[in-house]
């Protein structure tokens, strides 16, 4: 099976979805397998190797949610999460599955596109991964070692999904500098990202429960009003 063409796993168990999709994504070139359940996901992944993955959170016998977390045990396979509704997003992002985005329906073709692209850029597949060296980052009480994925806070090992772990990670390569919520969220989720706004604020909450001391009053990352945050340097 040739490379060249980009393979995309749907996983939906709406008929009408599947044949949109796949239409509409064979026409940009990509190649299309379709689940039709969570089970079939799981296999269709083992299976096809697939370069990115949009799983649908409602899916008969098993949920996009635990195939997400199954996948998510032992590959890096870009996935977008597709809910029913925009509300349901931020309960989503909070179970810390380790997808890369997230996106509900409706939604237009040229926005799933865009979002799929921009996720597979962020995301080096496997044998193109760039060498990150011995690039570690060290500020006040938190180090970070982005080879082994590994940071560490006051000593201690402190386990982050990975959307937290590239926040931090783009925090600790500009410390001192105020970065804006649009520098933010370009990076970490990508300039094309066009979800909740609040799904930001969702995650800078989650990283400061795990390496401020009183997440409630933080002094690692702080808030600057109307501007953005900033990882302080410690004097
Ligand atoms: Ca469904």
């Amino acid at each position: 099976m040739t490379k060249s063409q980009p393979i995309v796993l749907i996983a939906e168990d709406e008929e009408s979805f599947i044949e949109a999709l796949s239409v509409g994504l064979k026409r940009e070139g990509f190649l299309v397998e379709a689940a039709r359940d969570g089970e079939e996901a799981l296999q269709m992944f083992e299976k096809h190797h697939p370069d990115i993955i949009l799983l649908d959170i409602m899916l008969p016998r098993k949920s996009g949610l635990d195939v997400c977390r199954e996948i998510r045990a032992h590959s890096r396979v870009p996935i977008i999460m597709v809910t029913a509704k925009s509300t349901e997003i931020d309960t989503v992002v909070g179970l810390e599955l380790g997808a890369d985005d997230y996106i509900s329906k409706p939604y237009r073709m040229t926005e799933l596109v865009a979002r799929i692209r921009a996720v597979m850029r962020r995301t080096p597949s496997s044998g193109t991964e760039e060498l990150e060296g011995d690039q570690r980052y060290e500020v006040g009480v938190i180090s970070m070692d982005p080879a082994r994925h590994e940071v560490f806070v006051r000593g201690d090992l402190v386990k982050l999904p990975l959307k937290e772990f590239e926040l931090l990670e783009f925090f600790l390569s500009n410390p001192g500098r105020v970065l804006t919520r649009e520098q933010i969220i370009d990076r970490v989720w990508g300039p094309y990202y066009a979800g909740e706004t609040k799904t930001l604020d969702v995650h800078i909450k989650r990283l400061r429960g795990k390496i401020e001391q009183t997440p409630s009053d933080p002094t690692i990352i702080t808030t600057v009003r109307g501007l953005g945050y900033r990882l302080e340097i410690p004097r």
